[in-house]
């Protein structure tokens, strides 16, 4: 980990974070690991209680992995064994079953299930390990920024100044609204009670998958969680209010068809509206918004939190860059080139996720398969620092099958049976790494070698590194990194 940079007197921190859920405190925690000073403060003194975020994907356990964090949150993860969509009868229309023990390309479970709560102490925890001057407590009440830096105002009538701010304060962010952001509505929007649990009975019979029940009569998810939890959504009724659906007594005949009262516990309630929304821009000069600040979507497919963390891990290696004078201000430039349409996909994907219900509870199971929603394939990212038209390019580096350490920043993987690519076609910015081709088969060859970014997606995979190179915003500025 490198040490923080000195901070100019002028500024308490290089970054501030407002807000500390899963994002903020993510992209503090990366930021301090990254050599820059951060302060990330709450207005709540507490972690968020009610039940929100439950399925986590590869990538962002690889993110955890590198964070170092990984060990202090596996307690609260659980594979999860596959997710289904059935018909109101119960028949599976479509959905995936993954056998105990799969291990994705980047060598963890495909997806896991988690605790969110358990999640964000562990995060937290990690955050002031590395240095992150976390200060709960306090609510942003006005910004103002100019060429050096931004100055919140906090209600505790103090305030706080930074290079760069990072809003990762939720959905209806205060730092949006106050620097005129606005959120482009994606068009869905539909009230949703959640409700976890905790399985008292052995005896049970749950469904094993995440199984989303398409039911004319009541739309419902029901999510395995970790250990003993279990989750269930049930969507209202328009003709349903959010305080009488909240009662312990319509709860439970929601509940009555799946499980008595002395066979689960109630842990938490909420109703929300699942929306979906991206805003306008994920940056404002110096302010950078992430997670449900810049985009909201439906939970159908359990990204919301994993597309917030993807800007937290993309945000920090810009900010450090361009902190620490490795490249100029036209690379932050790269974080809503980049950032926006990947997000503003992901909520794509989990609108038709919640489409593709409504048709398979509307129409026969062919003809809704037939529709086309749920075939969206996952998105990779685009822009300014992904080039070429490689399936891995602009998605996370592959687990090499062999040990592999990688250097800080960017680097070209070569085979180790070629030339070692010189000074004349890789500029200092980036270190060349040399790889036997059979433990990354799919992107180092005798002919191909690939190009990682410092967050570890794949920029290019390439037969020409000077031409790939030469059509990235690469750093500009030299560095101190040598070539191995
Ligand atoms: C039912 C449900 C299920 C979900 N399931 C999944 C899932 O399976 N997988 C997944 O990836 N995502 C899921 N999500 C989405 C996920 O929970 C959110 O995307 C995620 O929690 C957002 O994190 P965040 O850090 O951006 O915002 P938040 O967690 O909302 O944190 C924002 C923080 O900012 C603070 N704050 C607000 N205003 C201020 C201010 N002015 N000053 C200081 N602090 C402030 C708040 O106190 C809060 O702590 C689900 C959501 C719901 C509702």
């Amino acid at each position: 980990m490198n040490s923080p940079s000195a901070t100019s007197p002028a500024f308490d921190a290089d970054v501030l974070v407002v807000g500390c859920g899963p994002v903020g405190v993510t992209a503090a925690l990366r930021c301090a690991q990254r050599g820059l000073s951060a302060i990330a403060i709450d207005r709540s003194t507490t972690i968020y209680p009610l039940p929100r975020a439950l399925a986590m994907d590869e990538e962002i356990q690889a993110l955890f992995e590198r964070a170092g964090l990984l060990g202090a949150i596996e307690p609260h993860l659980a594979p999860l064994p596959g997710a289904e969509f059935v018909d109101a009868s119960g028949v599976r229309v479509v959905g995936f079953e993954l056998p105990e023990d799969t291990v994705g390309s980047l060598g963890h479970p495909p997806a896991v299930v988690f605790d969110q709560p358990g999640v964000e102490r562990a995060l937290r925890e990690g955050a002031v390990a590395a240095g992150v001057d976390l200060r709960l407590g306090l609510t942003v009440t006005a910004v103002e920024q100019d060429d050096h830096g931004v100055t919140a105002t906090i209600d505790d009538g103090t305030a706080l100044r930074a290079r760069w701010l990072v809003a990762a304060d939720g959905a209806k962010s205060a730092v949006r609204d106050l620097v005129g952001i606005e959120m482009v509505d994606q068009g869905f929007d539909q009230t949703w009670l959640v409700i976890d649990t905790t399985l008292l009975d052995d005896t049970l019979e749950l469904p094993r998958l995440a199984q989303q029940r398409c039911d004319p009569a009541r739309m419902t998810t029901v999510v395995p969680g970790p250990g003993r939890h279990r989750r269930w959504e049930f969507r209202l009724r328009p003709d349903e209010t959010r305080e009488q659906i909240l009662e312990p007594t319509a709860i439970e005949a929601l509940l009555a068809p799946w499980a008595g009262p002395d066979q689960l516990r109630l842990d938490r309630s909420a109703v929300y509206r699942f929306h979906a929304k991206v805003a306008e821009t994920f940056r404002r000069d110096r302010i950078f918004l992430a997670g449900d600040a810049a985009h909201q979507m439906p939970p159908f497919n359990g990204q919301g939190m994993c597309t917030g963390l993807r800007d937290a891990e993309m945000l920090a290696w810009l900010l450090a860059d361009v902190t620490h004078a490795r490249a100029d201000d036209s690379l932050l430039d790269t974080y809503d080139a980049e950032r926006r349409p990947h997000a503003t996909e992901q909520v794509a994907h989990s609108v038709d996720s919640g489409l593709l219900m409504e048709a398979i509870a509307h129409q026969p199971a062919a003809a809704a398969l037939e529709t086309g929603y749920g075939q969206r394939r996952f998105p990779r990212r685009r822009g300014p620092l992904v080039t070429g038209d490689h399936p891995l390019a602009g998605g996370p580096l592959p687990r090499a099958s062999r040990p592999l350490s990688l250097p800080d920043g960017w680097v070209l993987l070569h085979t180790v049976t070629g030339p070692t690519p010189g000074s004349e076609c890789v500029p200092a910015v980036v270190t060349t790494v040399a790889v036997d081709a059979e433990a990354l088969p799919l992107l180092v060859s005798d002919t191909h070698s690939t190009l990682v970014r410092p967050d570890h997606l794949v920029a290019a995979v390439t037969d020409d590194p000077t031409g790939a190179i030469a059509r990235l915003v690469l750093p500009t500025l030299p560095t101190e990194s040598s070539h191995s």
